[in-house]
């Protein structure tokens, strides 16, 4: 089976210099919030050139933490996006704020600028765009609509580390930036983990304190705060794989020109491509209008593709029918009948693929031969 993501690849790829980290940390008697953590904080920012970095427990904890720094909560609303993963809007109703839905752009598939002036209430708070499979959302478009509102921007990069917009990383051009390090984002640990990013010296010490009980030292607590700490295991294991992370997301860049050129005569439509997006290819999702027969063919041949995500989060059980704008999203379920994510991650060989661009070929071969027009 061809995985579509694959963190034990991953550990194999780099078992000795992970088990050593690892070995490292269990050794030290220190198991949370010490010296690994601070000195992953310190490479990510210097990695991406933003001034502060605070681990945490996950990625949905790196949105509700950065949203509860801003003081948005109970009465606020925060605009968002239903193509994208549950964790988003989830992140927003932990802080007791209502997420209010917008439509994607078709092409890119991320929050569409021009959906957000409807959308906005005099209790609009911030603005939380995803920066989805790997590529950035507009964010001149957004950052525009919010500085004339007086909003924040925290963006949610849980599957773009390292991507940018025109020259800027993401997560540096917003107020914060959010970041998961689950085991199959570009950037994961061996377990949970998240990273929030910020220029803002203020946010960036409030967001320090409410992750462990707002506290400012020790037992005292200064603001109601909760507990969303990242452990040392998954910070050496993290720092290990900070270090590789350029080369890995060449190669995914690698990959997906490969599929680029191996798919391009056939009747699907390739991810865009911004002229300067810096695209690090989280998942290269395609669109089908056959989709559930492609996937299913493609599943029967040991290829496993994958829909991110099956359902918007406006047609989930939990989320149906509730929340504003869910009634006005038709790219957005459009899209969710049409995505397919196709395998990448960066150890993913050569044959394999080349297997997964036949077995595509070959489902648009066999559709060719059953319809004599077509010929
Ligand atoms: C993975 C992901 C999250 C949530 O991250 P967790 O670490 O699983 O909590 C949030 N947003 C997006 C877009 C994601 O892909």
């Amino acid at each position: 089976m061809i995985l579509c993501s694959n963190p034990h690849a991953q550990y194999l790829a780099l078992r000795e210099e992970i088990d050593a980290a690892v070995q490292r940390v269990l050794n030290s008697g220190w198991y949370i919030l010490g010296d690994e953590v601070a000195a992953f904080e310190a490479e990510f920012s210097a990695h991406f050139g933003i001034e502060h970095a605070i681990g945490v427990g996950s990625g949905t904890e790196a949105i509700h933490l950065a949203l509860a720094a801003c003081e948005i909560g109970a009465d606020d609303e925060v605009v968002t996006v239903s193509h994208t993963a549950v964790a988003t809007v989830a992140a927003i109703e932990l802080t007791g704020a209502t997420p209010v839905l917008v439509d994607v752009d078709p092409v890119t598939m991320t929050l569409n600028p021009a959906q957000l002036e409807s959308a906005i209430t005099p209790r609009t708070k911030a603005i939380l765009p995803v920066h989805l499979y790997g590529q950035s959302a507009d964010m001149d478009g957004i950052c525009e609509v919010a500085s004339r509102h007086g909003l924040r921007v925290i963006e949610d990069a849980s599957q773009a580390h390292g991507a940018s917009w025109n020259g800027r990383r993401v997560g540096a051009i917003g107020d914060a930036g959010c970041f998961s390090l689950y085991p199959t984002k570009n950037l994961g640990g061996l377990g949970d983990g998240g990273i929030v990013t910020t220029a803002d010296a203020d946010l960036a010490q409030r967001m320090r304190s409410l992750r462990e009980y707002g506290w400012e030292r020790r037992f005292i607590s200064e603001r109601p705060g909760w507990n969303t700490r990242l452990d040392e295991i998954q910070a050496a294991v993290l720092r290990v794989k900070l270090k590789h992370l350029d080369r890995f997301t060449q190669l995914r860049r690698d990959i997906a020109a490969r599929y680029d050129s191996g798919l391009s005569d056939l009747d699907i439509q390739l991810p865009s491509r911004r002229a300067d997006d810096g695209h690090v290819f989280h998942l290269y999702v395609v669109r089908a209008k056959q989709r559930d027969s492609l996937l299913e063919f493609l599943r029967a041949r040991e290829i496993g593709a994958s829909l991110h995500y099956p359902e918007p989060v406006h047609r989930q059980p939990a989320y149906r029918n509730r929340l504003p704008g869910s009634n006005d999203l038709p790219v957005t379920e459009r899209l969710a009948d049409e995505i397919l994510s196709l395998p990448i991650y960066p150890e993913l060989s050569s044959d394999d693929q080349q297997r997964v661009i036949a077995a595509v070929s070959a489902f648009y071969g066999a559709e060719h031969a059953a319809n004599p027009h077509a010929a």
